[in-house]
């Protein structure tokens, strides 16, 4: 700070006010004070400011907008000679810049010494708490206030809002309205927003009725909470209805969309509305950023997904630390890990979500030692790390094999960290204790930990009793799935294939009844990939790609060619009442088998393969796919529902594991 950037501040305002005398003065006035003549400023324009105090507020407002908290205290002393200190207009200006650099004890002071205060005395103050945080000295002022207008409702039902009193807030709402407030599109925003916290869609359907009763269905604010409201709460549909709906659409609504697809788990809707969005001549932000990024990630698309960054570097959103993490995470999920390594090394910002990102992509790609060598760094740096840096490790360590390292790990952060283990980290630690075979450890773990067990953390076991082959644990297990889910086909699934492989077929024909009895569907494998930034889709049943034919020539030549090379078809897994011919035809046709062949057949040596699935590879195809790395030299990346493998030279870097 100090006099250079007060001169600065004297500068800038001068673009602030027109050619009037009023701006002829205040430029005048700007310019003294930076030189620190606060009283010859006076002295010299004593008599306009007399005739004129509104000039204060324009120099107060000035000093906000330029960040200047030096200049702000020299126009207060200004003020004070000036004899204006009492006037309750710049009082409230003056309480309301103090409130805002964060000098809420001045601003109390003022309140305090007041001769008259108005609404909007007691409303700056309010939004000043809640700005500091201190909500019960908002909730005070507030009790205490007798004559309160919309704007004092507002500020106390936002405060509660940002804090996430919902409720609280919401019931604030209510006595607002039958004391007869009529609220504007500011209220109705923050009740919306509480709604969404509370993902009440009950009580977000009244208030839209009471929104389209105000007229205030059209409203920008208005209409973009709402739809965030019904996207939260689970209703995409009615989200996109009401944007639809909205006869404009700015920034905000283009993102509520474009966010709720997201998180609605259709990234290409997502995608279609960005572009759409550019071409209706909306300019994307951050936050348009954010959600973009992380459905290139979900579709695994790197060819949009550089687009898309240098769109973002364009725009200057690539320093946000949301939008580098997505980053990370959009590149390491595309099989890229060096790109994402390129973003981190670029932004070293020094942020803690960056670090965490980066050990969690380490740990998608089965590179557990430099996840923890990440993490070490980090320590080294001063960054305390926090639960999501410890599920990115233990994610990272179970994925790796690190059964010692994760366990310790696990114990550093309970112990020394203090950090309360969640579902997901004793997922982890279950994964982990699984993958070596230890799974009576892993049941007792389920069973003793105090948090709840999902679904999630027994079909994690029960994958485990599928790769260790014990198929009584098995049954137990999914069980137990099936009591939480019992439209789990996967289980099923699982179920069967592992008492297949036990040869147990009348069990597996067992599950294959419950499953028709339930009229249960396997999911079918789609994998996918992009060529030329298109992406083709493929599915063992669907015949429809236009290349089939020649895909599966080829795929018959390459399988003869792997079998010269040891491959032998494991059809353990597959239906034991078809014959070997069919289950191998079966083996053949798995959709990432369609897709790499595919990609052998139209990407250009020297270039990698990236393959998505939905399911998990099974156990034929990662055998086939290895061979296939070796026989024709490619690297082939495959990420699967719950990992990456790299296929090189005949090994996959998940040690055959996943
Ligand atoms: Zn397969
Ligand atoms: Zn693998």
């Amino acid at each position: 700070m100090g006099n250079s950037g007060l001169g600065q501040v004297s500068f800038s305002s001068l673009r602030f006010f027109s050619t009037t005398t009023t701006a002829t003065l205040a430029a005048d006035l700007i310019s003294f004070c930076s030189e620190g003549l606060v009283k010859e400023a006076f002295e010299k324009l004593r008599f306009h400011i007399w005739a004129d105090p509104s000039l204060f507020s324009h120099l107060i407002q000035s000093c906000i907008s330029r960040n200047s908290l030096p200049l702000g205290r020299q126009l207060h002393s200004l003020i004070i000679s000036s004899g204006c200190s009492s006037d309750k207009f710049i009082c409230n200006h003056l309480m309301n810049m103090y409130s805002k650099f964060g000098q809420l004890q001045t601003a109390v002071s003022l309140y305090g010494v007041m001769p008259k205060k108005n609404f909007m005395s007691c409303n700056i103050l309010i939004n000043g708490y809640v700005r500091s945080g201190d909500l019960e000295s908002a909730q005070k002022l507030f009790d205490e206030t007798p004559e309160r207008n919309v704007a004092t409702w507002n500020a106390i039902v936002a405060g509660l809002m940002q804090f996430e009193y919902n409720e609280k807030g919401l019931s604030l709402f209510r006595e607002m309205h039958e004391l007869g407030f009529f609220p504007d599109e500011f209220t109705l925003g923050s009740v919306l927003r509480g709604c969404a916290g509370l993902r009440a869609l009950h009580a977000g359907r009244q208030v839209h009725d009471y929104v389209i009763k105000c007229g205030f269905e059209f409203n920008m604010v208005v209409g973009s909470s709402l739809a965030h409201m019904y996207m939260k709460s689970g209703s995409l549909g009615d989200g996109e209805k009401v944007i639809q709906a909205m006869p404009f659409w700015n920034v905000v609504a283009w993102n509520t969309l474009i966010a709720g697809k997201t998180q609605h788990g259709y990234p290409e809707g997502a995608l279609h509305h960005y572009s759409m969005m550019k071409m209706a001549g909306c300019r994307p932000d951050k936050i348009t950023f954010v959600s973009v990024i992380s459905s290139c990630s979900e579709l695994a698309t790197l060819g949009q997904g550089q687009q898309i960054h240098a769109e973002a570097i364009k725009a200057g959103a690539n320093t946000v630390v949301a939008v580098i993490s997505s980053l990370i995470s959009m590149y390491s999920r595309c099989g890229c890990l060096k790109d994402s390594v390129k973003v981190f090394v670029e932004h070293e910002v020094g942020d803690l979500v960056l670090w965490s990102a980066m050990i969690a992509a380490y740990g998608f790609h089965g590179r557990g030692d430099e996840a923890i060598e990440l993490f070490e760094d980090m320590e080294k740096s001063g960054f305390e790390a926090n639960d999501v840096t410890f599920l990115s490790l233990l994610y990272a360590c179970s994925h790796c094999g690190l059964k010692e390292k994760g366990l310790e790990l696990f114990e550093l952060m309970v112990k020394g960290y203090g950090v309360e283990p969640s579902l997901e980290h004793y997922t982890c630690i279950v994964d982990l204790l699984g993958r070596f075979g230890c799974l009576d450890e892993a049941e007792a773990m389920i069973r003793s930990m105090p948090v709840k067990p999902d679904a999630i953390i027994w079909k994690t076991l029960l994958s485990a009793c599928k790769l260790h082959k014990n198929a009584d644990m098995a049954k137990i297990v999914a069980e137990e799935v099936l009591r939480i889910d019992p439209r789990d086909s996967a289980s099923y699934v699982l179920l069967s294939n592992t008492q297949a492989s036990a040869k147990r077929w009348q069990e597996v024909s067992e599950v294959r009844k419950a499953m028709r009895d339930r009229n249960l569907k396997k999911e079918p494998g789609i994998s996918w990939l992009e060529v030329k930034n298109q992406i083709h889709q493929f599915c063992m049943a669907d015949k429809s790609h236009p290349d089939m034919e020649e895909i599966e020539l080829y795929l018959k030549e390459l399988t003869s060619e792997m079998k010269l090379r040891g491959y032998v078809p494991d059809t353990g897994s597959v239906l034991h009442d078809m014959d070997s011919e069919e289950k191998e035809y079966n083996l053949v046709h798995h959709s990432e088998k369609l897709a790499i062949a595919f990609g052998l057949m139209n990407i250009p040596a020297g270039l990698p393969i990236r393959v998505m699935k939905n399911l998990r590879v099974c156990g034929d195809c990662h055998v086939a796919i290895k061979i296939i790395s070796k026989i024709r030299n490619r690297e082939i990346i495959v990420r699967d529902a719950s990992r990456f493998h790299h296929f090189k030279n005949g090994i996959c870097s998940c040690g055959d594991y996943w």
